[in-house]
């Protein structure tokens, strides 16, 4: 018994102290007025809960979390962009386009979010318009003020976000002030300020387009909220409305560790999060309050963790959102992401807004085609592409080598890895767009001699990494050239493919046999690409005789074709040129070069049209062995950006029909 008297007793101080502390705790939380008060009514309706009940424990929950908000708590942009370029540069090779773009968009970003939102008072009464002024500049607003209408509307050759007008002035009266803005900047929002005996003007003023108004005397928590929700009212420009980045590319491309770089360039605080297979909107926008496992989303938590209400938060894989999503993701991350949405962000835990504006976004994406349109149109898409052999030389040499030394406590004695070794490992021990895979078996590498100097203490002399070194660490070659190493085959054509993790190369086979004229497809192929096929079936039937095959090749036979690696889905229209070839071989009965790649949509009759991923593709083929690549004239822009690198120790050619195809293609 006594010990129940006895918890009663700490039921009658604890809460009161607990309740008292969180008091305290929200006073110096310094959170904007409308959170302010929801804490405070919090706190009350906890005050008359039993602290044993499920509803006391959320609430307390409930009103810690909203304590440990970062609500105002911010990291000061330093943006100086002769050092942002040194940071970027620091740690990352090339890239010069994207590091360019990404300038660009810190500057403009800085300028515009930077800018303090502009309000103009005008009050003929002195005090009110010194009180209003002090207020508001103390709110961190740029605030011009005016005695009269027409001294305001000399002001107004300048663009404000908010003005807030007096009623009753003499001359020029309030409601032509609002009349005159209303005609020359409809996005400005005017507040009205009214006497008692005014308020029923006030109310005409807002049927005329006035936004609100306020009363005098001032209750300042009042002028304060309406002044705010004013000014996050007001329409952004357009430019900003599309300023979240996206960064596309293959995998190990550097997107995510310029995304770092970017926050420590801004010196802001840097949260990675991932989209990929969320299934739940309540990830993102979290659970309501009302059961005790309920949680916020992803978005709020991290910016907690981060204590900053300005980080840079990445939101990786954007195209991988689960597919069974529920609720429709583009329309939750739209509030997340949209400037004029995201100033009030309503998560369903947190349950007051909570602005976004001032985080800097980046999401990042490996294929773009997979994002719904909405999304995309506010997103500034930057596109990394894939390494050439020597930029990931270069890479590894002078940043992944030293890198993986330091991680692995090799300093005192540093390895040193010969250029012909780093090249051995990109070609034999990679296949790879990106450097992922070069960093770990350079890490694998600087590993295995760490535990060679730990276990022989007498080992001394810096180590030469030669090719014959790499095998002995890494085991015998990963990768064979499956161009150079496999035979030329009838009816087996190498094509050139563009995945999110780069470009690859596929071989298309073709066989026929006795049948009812039937076209059989087989490999896990899209129905875009099994149309690819009809289609350039109907070119070497339609051209039969031009091509040198007998016109009735495919009575009573059946064609198949066959497109390996069963296991990858592939999809889209450029194969068409590399299943009519391997058709044209096939029925022509004569080898296809393996070592020439190519490329291109077919149509009908035979002309070749342009296609995407030229960069990916072309690197695919070097890195596979390719000689020859075949391309559409129609890509030619894109052939001439390819740098000098890229287009070295191999032979494009651009064609304009099928036919040409055939010379390149088949041994005679
Ligand atoms: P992604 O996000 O595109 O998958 P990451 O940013 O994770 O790629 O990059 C993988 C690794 O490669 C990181 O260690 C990164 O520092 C390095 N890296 C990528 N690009 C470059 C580059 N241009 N110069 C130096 N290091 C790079």
């Amino acid at each position: 018994m006594k010990f129940f008297k006895k918890s009663e007793e700490d039921e009658e101080e604890g809460p009161d102290a607990k309740l008292e502390e969180l008091r305290q705790l929200i006073s110096a939380a310094d959170m904007p007025p409308e959170v302010r008060l929801i804490a405070d009514k919090e706190i009350e309706s906890l005050a008359r809960t039993g602290t044993a009940t499920a509803e006391y424990t959320i609430g307390i929950t409930y009103i810690d979390y909203l304590i440990s908000m970062p609500w105002s708590k911010k990291t000061e942009d330093n943006l100086d962009l002769v050092s942002a370029e040194k940071i970027l540069n620091e740690n990352h090779y090339g890239l010069h386009k994207i590091k360019e773009r990404i300038l660009e968009h810190l500057a403009v970003k800085v300028l515009v979010t930077g800018r303090k939102p502009r309000i103009l008072v005008i009050d003929d009464e002195e005090i009110a318009r010194k009180n209003l002024t002090h207020v508001l500049s103390k709110e961190d607003y740029t605030v011009i003020a005016a005695s009269n209408g027409e001294e305001a509307l000399k002001c107004l050759e300048s663009e404000f976000d908010v003005v807030i007008t007096d009623l009753k002035m003499p001359g020029m009266d309030g409601m032509d002030v609002l009349e005159k803005i209303k005609a020359k900047c409809p996005d400005t929002r005017v507040i009205m300020v009214t006497g008692y005996a005014t308020v029923q003007s006030a109310v005409e003023a807002m049927h005329k387009g006035a936004f609100n108004y306020v009363s005098k005397p001032f209750k300042l928590d009042e002028v304060r909220l309406t002044v705010k929700q004013a000014v996050e009212k007001k329409p952004q420009a357009k430019n900003v409305k599309s300023s979240v980045l996206c960064f596309t590319g293959p995998p190990g491309t550097g997107k995510t560790s310029l995304g770092m770089a970017i926050a420590k360039a801004l010196g802001r605080k840097f949260v990675r999060l991932s989209l990929g297979g969320i299934k739940d909107e309540a990830e993102i926008r979290g659970h309501r309050r009302t059961y005790a496992g309920a949680k916020p989303g992803r978005i709020i938590e991290e910016i907690r963790r981060a204590g900053s209400a300005n980080p840079v938060i990445m939101l990786d894989e954007l195209d991988k959102i689960g597919r069974d999503f529920k609720g429709d993701p583009s329309s939750a991350l739209l509030e997340v992401l949209d400037t004029e949405q995201n100033r009030s962000f309503a998560d369903h835990y947190l349950d007051v807004p909570f602005d976004l504006s001032n985080v800097m976004f980046i999401l990042t994406a490996n294929l773009i085609d997979n994002i719904q349109a909405p999304l995309r149109d506010r997103m500034e898409v930057i596109n990394f592409s894939g390494y050439s052999l020597e930029e990931k030389a270069v890479i590894a040499s002078r940043f992944l080598v030293p890198r993986q030394i330091q991680d692995k406590g090799l300093y005192e004695q540093p390895p040193v890895f010969t250029d012909n070794a780093i090249y051995k490992i990109i070609r034999e021990y990679t296949r790879e767009a990106g450097i992922r895979n070069l960093e770990r078996r350079i890490a694998a590498i600087c590993r295995k001699i760490a535990k060679e100097f730990v276990q022989d203490k007498d080992k001394s002399g810096p180590l030469v990494i030669t090719p014959d070194l790499v095998e002995h660490y890494l085991g015998s070659r990963k990768y064979r050239s499956e161009v150079i190493e496999g035979k030329d085959r009838i009816g087996v054509t190498t094509g050139l493919v563009w995945t999110e993790t780069g470009g690859d190369i596929i071989f298309v086979e073709a066989a026929r046999m006795k049948g009812k004229n039937e076209l059989i497809i087989t490999g896990s192929l899209g129905d875009v690409m099994r149309e690819s096929a009809q289609a350039a079936l109907s070119y070497v039937r339609s051209n039969a005789s031009s091509l040198g095959i007998p016109e009735d090749f495919f009575k009573d036979q059946d064609i198949h074709i066959h497109v390996p690696s069963g296991a990858i889905q592939k999809d889209g229209p450029s194969a068409g040129i590399t299943i009519a070839m391997s058709l044209v071989s096939l029925l022509k009965n004569s080898p296809a070069r393996r070592d020439v790649a190519m490329t291109g949509e077919i149509t009908l009759t035979g002309r070749v049209l342009p296609v995407g991923g030229v960069k990916e593709k072309v690197l695919a083929a070097k890195r596979a062995g390719v000689e020859t690549i075949i391309l559409p004239e129609k890509n030619r822009a894109e052939v001439e950006e390819l740098t000098d690198d890229i287009r070295k120790d191999i032979i494009i050619r651009l064609i304009d029909n099928a036919d040409e195809a055939v010379a390149l293609v088949l041994k005679e």
